[in-house]
């Protein structure tokens, strides 16, 4: 169902690099059309394939500090070496017209989020081993060995910060990774301050 939402609910999804969580956002995504993923603005150069626009708004690191200092971002963190921020007027924009958003952020903009949105949604992806966290970032063959040698040795930090987060999903299998997501998303528009405002008639029918 593709309705704009009374409360529109922001979620976050966070993670390790490696873990899968892009994947799993993705088909998120394709199941649950109500929800725009916020697209985010980073220093780290594209990846092959990556689009500007499509995956980030890949800015050089003076701009981007310029955009800091001019308020753009309702959160932003150094993550790997490279600046990642989140536009607050996108986000606004979205919320404003009754969509539902993602955030596919790290630990630190999800603990600014949490600041100005207490009722957001936060969810934590956990690879299933760390064997398997290494096999899946090595499969990503654009990156170089620096570049997952550093990931992999952020991935502590990043998983340390689970404990802070509404929810944490095993990526072990996707099939059931990704139920547990919607499930999630189905709980999280199922709350009695969402629903309560839509159904005024059947509650006075039912308290008769
Ligand atoms: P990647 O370079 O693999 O796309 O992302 C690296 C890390 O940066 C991931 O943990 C990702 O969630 C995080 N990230 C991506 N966009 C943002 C953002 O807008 N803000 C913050 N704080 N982290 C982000």
């Amino acid at each position: 169902m593709n309705m704009p939402s009374l409360e529109p609910r922001l979620f976050i999804v966070a993670a390790p690099s490696g873990a899968g969580k892009s994947s799993l956002v993705n088909a998120l995504l394709q199941c649950e059309p109500a929800i725009s993923l916020s697209i985010s603005h980073t220093t780290r150069p594209p990846r092959v394939g990556e689009e500007y626009g499509r995956h980030y708004f890949f800015v050089e690191r003076g701009a981007f500090e310029q955009e800091i200092s001019d308020g753009v971002f309702l959160e932003h963190a150094e993550v790997h070496g490279n600046l990642y921020g989140t536009s607050s007027q996108t986000v606004g924009t979205l919320l404003g017209q009754g969509r539902d958003v993602l955030l596919e952020i790290d630990w630190q903009g999800a603990a600014q989020i949490r600041q100005n949105h207490p009722d957001c949604v936060s969810i934590f992806i956990l690879p299933p081993s760390r064997p398997e966290l290494e096999r899946r970032l090595r499969g990503r063959a654009s990156d170089s060995e620096e570049v997952i040698a550093r990931r992999l040795f952020n991935s502590r930090e990043e998983i340390s910060h689970a404990i802070e987060f509404d929810y944490i999903v095993v990526n072990d299998h996707f099939d059931e990774a990704l139920e547990q997501l919607r499930t999630i998303v189905a709980a999280a528009r199922s709350r009695q301050v969402l629903q309560l405002p839509r159904h005024p008639e059947l509650i006075q029918t039912l308290l008769a």
